[in-house]
């Protein structure tokens, strides 16, 4: 487990979410070459790790209450965000301990700025319940640009993010979470010819918007401490389910990977 208590003051924190990112495809499309800029980064590839919900809500909002995925069979997982709660478990030495409701708020009452960038409707900030995730940050930003229907979603938003990191004050830290709407569907646009959405063309979608996430990655500040994981994954057909919201393997499996960067 990450020390997270010894980066809380620190270090940046930013937190990417790939939407919909189905392990195997994170995994195949990195081995085959696809994600050069993930590859960079991840020099010891995608964890294997079970998310605690199956569509953006639930998974953002345990995320954000300090439940990572979890590894496999994992019992009573350490928890590096351990929020206080009757019949807490998971912290552990180094895990940081907070009162607050949610990451983003504990994160900001020790003096973080707090930034969400959006995603998918979850992320609008459109209606009330459009509100419940970005409402736990200072600032967030979201369009239908940012949105999945918009085939250039991961540009807007890594143009975003670079805003973001080039106006944060030197000696302030910043948290920020990114929900990359690329890969949610539709991703059949991403591939010629393709008619409905497959592995193939979430692979695609997420091989261009690798290029995106290379942009933000060059442009991150030291030290850094990046969560890079899916939300929930998704079902193309198999088993005859499609989609995600429904329980699964192919929906609760998702890949995970944390870097320091020093
Ligand atoms: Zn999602």
């Amino acid at each position: 487990m990450t020390a997270a208590a010894d980066l809380i003051g620190s270090h940046d924190i930013i937190w990417i979410t790939v939407d919909s990112l189905r392990y195997d495809v994170a995994r195949d499309t990195l081995a085959a070459g696809d994600t050069p800029h993930l590859a960079a980064l991840l020099t010891d590839g995608w964890q294997q790790r079970h998310t605690p919900g199956s569509f953006t809500l639930p998974a953002h909002q345990a995320f954000l209450a300090g439940f990572l995925p979890t590894r496999p069979g994992e019992h009573r997982p350490a928890r590096p965000f351990a929020g206080r709660f009757d019949g807490a478990v998971g912290a552990r030495p180094g895990s940081f301990v907070f009162d607050e409701p949610s990451v983003p708020q504990a994160l900001a009452a020790r003096g973080y700025r707090t930034v969400c960038v959006g995603g998918v409707g979850f992320f609008s900030g459109r209606g009330a319940l459009g509100g419940v995730l970005p409402g736990l940050f200072d600032e967030s930003r979201w369009s239908p640009a940012s949105g999945p229907k918009n085939r250039d979603s991961a540009r807007v938003q890594a143009d975003w993010m670079l805003d973001i990191l080039a106006d944060t004050p030197a000696d302030r830290r910043l948290f920020c979470l990114w929900n990359v709407s690329a890969t949610h569907t539709p991703t059949h646009p991403y591939l010629p010819d393709a008619r409905r959405d497959s592995p193939a063309t979430q692979a695609a979608a997420l091989a261009a918007a690798d290029a995106e996430l290379g942009r933000v990655f060059a442009a991150l500040r030291r030290p850094t401490w990046l969560i890079i994981c899916a939300d929930h994954g998704d079902c193309f057909g198999e088993d005859g389910q499609w989609g995600h919201g429904i329980a699964h393997p192919l929906v609760w499996t998702v890949p995970y990977a944390e870097v320091l960067l020093r």
